[in-house]
């Protein structure tokens, strides 16, 4: 069943400069919606439950896509709990509150896969949500999405909202962090195959043991789910976004090599961790709505390294490394 949304219905992207929000903006733009709402943080800070609620009262937006979190790979999550947690709470509980509060009929809000148990039988279904323990490494992070999760199940119970949790499997694209000491594992391998094949290097660290195996989403296919579940008749509960297959890092990392041409070894540096060993989500419950990724890994990567390059601004080195790594993570941040 199909839910018509007018399209020049005020729609409101928050996190539109990070990846997944800029993809959810992108996709709006191609389907003809005529009306995103969107704000930078130097004019609307997420942590400011006041500004929140005012932005709320004055804007009124008919949908929310609740894409602005705090977000960081492996050592980040292991290095900054606190901000993952605090961040992510404010976020969550102040966006969410104020959307009710302005009549806000539907959200989406964007969770992760690490909220499920980490030694959940595979592939992961919604269902398994507080079943079991859950993966130390970013489990502040996940315990944060848990409680946006739940904020969504409560507003819906108590006020009739129709607020929607959805779980991405890990994304990718562009607009990604490319920070290596915050970002995923993706784009970190293909800036560092990158950078390795320009300075002639033998060889890339990959961390861990190079066992754990992970599923990878291109981000537009994640905006794609996003906008198709808006307009969809689904008005409750949790939705696993996922490509239906993974990888091991191993097979990943040789296959960002052949991408980018780095012809040299891996070196797997097992001082870092491996995190959970398998994150395959199911799919089925998309399937039933008609929903399926269409971008393959190997086209995936391949996008994303045309995109990397031409943030790099396509020059025989990264330019001004530090410079753009940190402009990419401040956006991935919100
Ligand atoms: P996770 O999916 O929450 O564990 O987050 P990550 O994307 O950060 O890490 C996924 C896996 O890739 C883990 O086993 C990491 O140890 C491994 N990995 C290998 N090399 C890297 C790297 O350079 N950066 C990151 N972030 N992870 C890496």
């Amino acid at each position: 069943m199909n839910q018509s949304i007018d399209r020049d219905a005020p729609i409101y992207v928050a996190g539109n400069r990070g990846m997944v929000g800029s993809a959810i903006v992108r996709r709006l733009h191609t389907l003809g919606y005529t009306n995103i709402v969107t704000r930078d943080r130097a004019s609307l800070d997420l942590l400011d439950q006041q500004a929140v609620r005012r932005f709320f009262r004055e804007e009124r937006p008919a949908c929310v896509f609740l894409a602005a979190a705090k977000v960081g790979g492996i050592y980040a999550n292991s290095t900054y709990p606190a901000d993952f947690i605090y961040n992510n709470l404010l976020i969550e509980t102040n966006v969410i509150h104020a959307a009710k509060e302005a009549g806000v009929d539907k959200l989406i809000f964007l969770g992760s896969s690490c909220i499920y148990p980490r030694d959940c039988p595979q592939p992961i279904r919604e269902e398994y949500l507080l079943t079991g323990p859950l993966e130390k490494t970013n489990e502040p992070y996940a315990i944060a999405k848990i409680a946006g999760i739940k904020l969504c199940e409560s507003y819906n119970r108590q006020y009739g909202t129709h607020y929607i949790s959805l779980m991405p499997t890990n994304l990718y694209g562009p607009n990604d962090n490319y920070d290596l000491q915050t970002s995923h594992v993706l784009p970190a391998l293909l800036r560092k195959a990158h950078e390795a094949k320009l300075r002639g290097d033998s060889k890339i660290v990959v961390w861990g043991s190079g066992t754990p195996r992970r599923e990878f989403l291109y981000v537009d296919d994640m905006a794609d789910a996003c906008v198709f579940l808006m307009e969809s008749g689904a008005t409750e509960g949790i939705f696993n976004i996922g490509a239906g297959e993974d990888v091991t890092i191993r097979e990943l990392a040789e296959l960002i090599m052949r991408t980018v041409g780095f012809e040299g070894d891996i070196v797997f540096d097992t001082s870092k961790p491996d995190g959970t060993p398998r994150k395959l989500l199911s799919v089925d419950r998309m399937h039933m709505l008609g929903w399926r990724a269409t971008t393959s890994l190997s086209d995936g990567i391949r996008r994303t390294h045309e995109s990397y390059l031409a943030a790099c601004g396509a020059t025989s080195s990264h330019p001004d490394n530090d410079a753009v790594a940190s402009e990419l993570a401040l956006c991935r941040d919100e």
